[in-house]
């Protein structure tokens, strides 16, 4: 039997051009910059290179924060520092900026461990926490206070606030700042040993409070905070700041290339000033522009937030821009790290469409996932001049793109469902599905003429006898006739039934926080961005486990979610449908 006939082949196929097309532009217009050649970083790379820099000794590290799940911006920075090493032969660490006790725990750690892992990315040997180094993080803030360049401030932080100036105004120097080198490192070492309660002292760099930098006026090193660390327990009661942490690890990691994103370009002076007063390995920061994608927040406060409050099901839930809720929702690291590549590396901040993000999923789906066909709104059609017994089981081509995916069998019989918006009892001019007198094609099948409407009592349409026509098995003309549409559809009997998560935009604006003045980001939030069917499967789809990722043919795409129990219920989560929905709504169509 012939399974593809030729219009069928092309209509789908016409779809498919049309859709790449448009979505090629607007990916060029969120990447432009890719293809004028390679982004800043790498392009000051390869100049270091040419200059005698050793590609093997390249160091980068991912350094996230244990105090939330990863986010598709955490996956730009980890493309890049792990994509970079990689790309040179040089290495990249994880490391752990485990700083903040409150707000930090083990369970955080792992879910990042597994993340960075499931992204595609191997840290070997080289995982680092921070907390390791409390002890070297110490002995060099000793230092700083021999060497005259930190001292013992015993004022509270709203004190030290006040007196910090403002960008116009210079800063006042603290009272404590003329302490004899004896008292600092006596009142340091007693902070260390847990003398005194969380905020009595805390222990600042020595550098100018009429710094045109904010950062570089006299800021805080190390404060009490008698917390217990999820690593160290209970053995530290003080605790390093991130800016003076931060680039000491990177140096005693020997790390090169320090990437961070452009709200440290500020605190780069502190950086190269710690390591210049430490006399140590010069790492250096590089700073590039963070992820924005529009409709999405990427905050963890926000994140946070919108799980705790429940606006949400879970840090997975499949409409956040989680790692997590990408993988729930059906991602796959291949489409993530294309993303990545995609959107690439510059300077200047920008705003990334969510549509980008939905090509690259469809783009790799489309090559690997398996095609088949369910009915989520179904309208039962009834073909009157087919056997009532009879049951044809049709083997059908898994990706007609691709023959090596295989067949499946679907069966074929006298009462179908088809979609309930394929058919249109009075259809307009530009409607060529199903209507009254017209012939369409169902897929892979045979071509059938609507007859007869059937409405139940309350005068709803619940049924469509149809006759069918035996010369056009497999979808083909059997005379020459045309017909303009071709339908997908499950056979009654042997459908599946099964839930259907359909997922829409979380926000319903661009941007969540352009909310009017007294309304939150949480007032954008889209009260349909779920809707949960059922949807009726030809039982090939049945086979498919959790993790599983299909086509619906004309739905979209849709992956097994883990809720599935097999055997007794499948649920589906619908990734992305077949056409880019967001550039609608966003009004560009
Ligand atoms: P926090 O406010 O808790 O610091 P964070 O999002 O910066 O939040 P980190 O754990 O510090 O979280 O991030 C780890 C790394 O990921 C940092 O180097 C940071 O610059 C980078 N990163 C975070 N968000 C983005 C983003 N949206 N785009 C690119 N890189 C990001
Ligand atoms: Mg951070």
């Amino acid at each position: 039997m012939e399974l593809t006939g030729a219009a069928d082949c092309i209509n789908f196929r016409m779809k498919t051009v049309f859709t790449f097309t448009r979505e090629r532009h607007d990916m060029n217009e969120a990447n432009s910059g890719k293809g004028a050649g390679r982004d800043f970083i790498r392009a000051k790379i390869d100049r270091q290179i040419k200059e005698g820099l050793d590609p093997k000794t390249i160091q980068t590290r991912f350094p996230p924060e244990p105090n939330g799940y990863l986010h598709i911006g955490h996956a730009k920075s980890i493309c890049l520092n792990f994509g970079l090493a990689e790309e040179y032969g040089g290495k990249c660490n994880l490391r752990f900026d485990d700083t903040n006790p409150e707000k930090e725990s083990s369970e955080y750690v792992n879910a990042i461990k597994e993340d960075v892992r499931w992204l595609g990315f191997d840290w070997g040997d080289r995982l680092f926490y921070t907390s390791d180094y409390f002890d070297f993080l110490y002995a060099c803030a000793e230092r700083l206070i021999l060497a005259g360049k930190a001292y013992v401030d015993s004022q509270n932080q709203e004190d030290i606030r006040a007196q910090r100036g403002t960008l116009t105004e210079a800063g006042r120097n603290s009272p404590w700042r003329d302490r004899s080198v004896e008292e600092n490192l006596d009142l340091f070492r007693r902070m260390r040993a847990g003398e005194f309660a969380d905020g009595a002292h805390v222990l600042r760099a020595k550098i100018d409070m009429a710094s045109p930098n904010l950062v570089m006026r006299d800021p805080v090193l190390y404060r009490i905070r008698k917390v217990t660390h999820h690593r160290s327990g209970d053995k530290w009661p003080i605790y390093p700041m991130y800016d003076y942490s931060h680039c000491i690890s990177d140096s005693l990691e020997k790390v090169t290339h320090s990437l961070c994103s452009l709200e440290f370009e500020n605190n780069r002076e502190i950086y190269d000033w710690l390591l210049a007063a430490l006399d140590t390995f010069p790492s250096r920061q590089t700073e590039f522009a963070r992820l924005n994608l529009k409709g999405a927040v990427l905050s963890k406060r926000k994140l946070i937030q919108l799980v705790r409050e429940k606006h949400v099901h879970g840090w997975d839930d499949p409409r956040l821009p989680t790692l997590r809720g990408l993988r729930r929702r059906g991602y796959t690291p291949e489409a993530i790290r294309e993303f990545c590549a995609r959107i690439g590396i510059a300077r200047a901040d920008n705003q990334v469409d969510y549509g980008l993000l939905e090509f690259c999923i469809r783009e790799h789906l489309n090559r690997a996932a398996p095609r088949l066909m369910a009915v989520l709104n179904p309208l039962k059609v009834i073909l009157r001049n087919y056997p009532p017994d009879k049951v044809e089981w049709f083997d059908l081509p898994l990706n007609p793109e691709d023959p090596s995916a295989g067949s499946r069998k679907t069966p074929f019989s006298r009462e179908l469902y088809i979609e309930q918006e394929d058919f249109m009892e009075s259809p307009p001019p530009k409607f060529f599905r199903l209507s009254p007198g017209r012939e369409v094609r169902l897929r892979y099948a045979y071509y059938i003429t609507c007859e007869e409407v059937v409405r139940d009592a309350q005068g709803k349409i619940s049924a469509l006898l149809c006759s069918y026509d035996p010369q056009s098995c497999g979808g083909g003309s059997p005379d020459g006739r045309k017909v303009k549409g071709t339908l997908h559809w499950v056979s009654a009997a042997q459908a599946v039934r099964a839930e259907v998560r359909l997922y829409d935009r979380l926000f319903t604006l661009d941007d969540p926080d352009d909310v009017p003045a007294g309304q939150t980001f949480l007032d954008a939030l889209n009260p349909d961005s779920l809707r949960v069917a059922e949807a009726l499967l030809e039982p090939a789809l049945a086979e498919y486990g959790p993790d599983s990722r299909v086509q619906f043919e004309r739905t979209g795409y849709f992956r097994v979610d883990q809720d599935s129990r097999m055997g007794v219920r499948q649920v589906f989560n619908r990734i992305v449908g077949l056409r880019d929905s967001w550039a609608k709504i966003a009004g560009k169509e």
